[in-house]
């Protein structure tokens, strides 16, 4: 491992009445606990590019992203531990001259170049339509390509090794999703039987099934039908966090000392008490990844 972590991440049984009363077992992934400065699936899914950017022989990470990225954090500190060289293309040329928000003074710290390019024209230059930098490995924004999905899909695989009996019909295996690099993976990774539940954090209705599909195809050639996301617990879009939901993850905290991140995270777990409550996941045994660490207090 270039980028050695703590692997299997540890697997956490969680006491919880409400989803006992539900007839719901759960259980926590605790991949936040994988690597110190490249956290959760931004690990996964970074190690086998890392692995195929050294020896492909480049010398610099180049990435997308917009201000308060989790990628481009992780892009930065991977690099800096590698000792490659790492650029950021930031959304917002607006951004270049005022102080640096915490997200972006951490990347630069880690020995990022960042360069900022109008909103305007972002989404085409982040989609690759533009000229590369010579000797360094594009990764898209987020992360997600066909090596990130297989990184994912050791997830899969550790939980199988990991549950009680193994991985199977009674197993729901569910995760946040942003870009869907983390699910494809996860389902990918699973024994037959065992599903994969997305709970998209933005508003991608449609959008986001068909990039799912897409990094099935690119990372295996096939795809994949043990899987599914669900729309409903985006709690307004993304980076949203309506009062409800922060009171069900403050309380979530306190009940069973796991720190919780919010725009992801959070999702994922409310999703699953929610799905309960209404029926939806009776007898069935349940585990949410932890895919990150929450931001650092201002
Ligand atoms: C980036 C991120 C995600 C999104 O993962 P995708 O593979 O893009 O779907 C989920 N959770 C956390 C905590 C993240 O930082």
């Amino acid at each position: 491992m270039l980028l050695p972590a703590a692997l299997p991440t540890p697997l956490l049984v969680i006491d919880d009445p409400e989803l006992a009363a539900a007839g719901v077992e759960l259980r926590l992934k605790r991949d936040d606990l994988a690597h110190p400065t490249v956290p959760g699936n931004k690990w996964r899914k970074l190690a086998p590019n890392l692995e195929h950017a050294v020896a492909a022989g480049y010398r610099g990470l180049l990435t997308y992203g917009g201000a308060y990225s989790t990628h481009v954090r992780a892009v930065a500190a991977a690099a800096k531990a590698l000792g490659l060289a790492s650029t950021g293309v930031i959304r917002g040329a607006e951004l270049a001259d005022v102080p640096r928000n915490w997200s972006l003074a951490r990347a630069e710290r880690d020995g990022m170049a960042l360069e900022f390019v109008e909103r305007s024209v972002y989404r085409e230059v982040a989609d690759g339509r533009r000229e590369r930098r010579p000797g360094h490995y594009v990764l898209p924004e987020g992360g997600s390509n066909a090596l990130a999905v297989h990184g994912a899909a050791v997830v899969g695989a550790e939980l199988a090794a990991q549950l009680p009996g193994g991985a199977g019909e009674r197993d729901v295996v569910c995760c946040p999703v942003g870009t869907g690099g983390t699910l494809a993976g996860i389902a990918a990774g699973l024994p037959p039987g065992a599903r994969a539940l997305g709970v998209a954090v933005l508003r991608g209705e449609g959008y986001l099934e068909r990039e799912v599909t897409e990094l099935h195809k690119s990372a295996y050639g096939r795809e994949f039908e043990n899987w599914r996301l669900t729309h409903d617990w985006h709690g307004g879009g993304y980076g949203r966090v309506p009062d409800e939901l922060e009171r069900f993850a403050a309380r979530f905290e306190a009940a069973h000392g796991v720190p919780v991140e919010r725009r992801y995270v959070a999702k994922a777990l409310w999703a699953v008490h929610g799905l309960a409550r209404a029926g939806g996941l009776a007898d069935r045994r349940v585990t949410v990844v932890v895919t990150g660490v929450p931001d650092p207090v201002a």
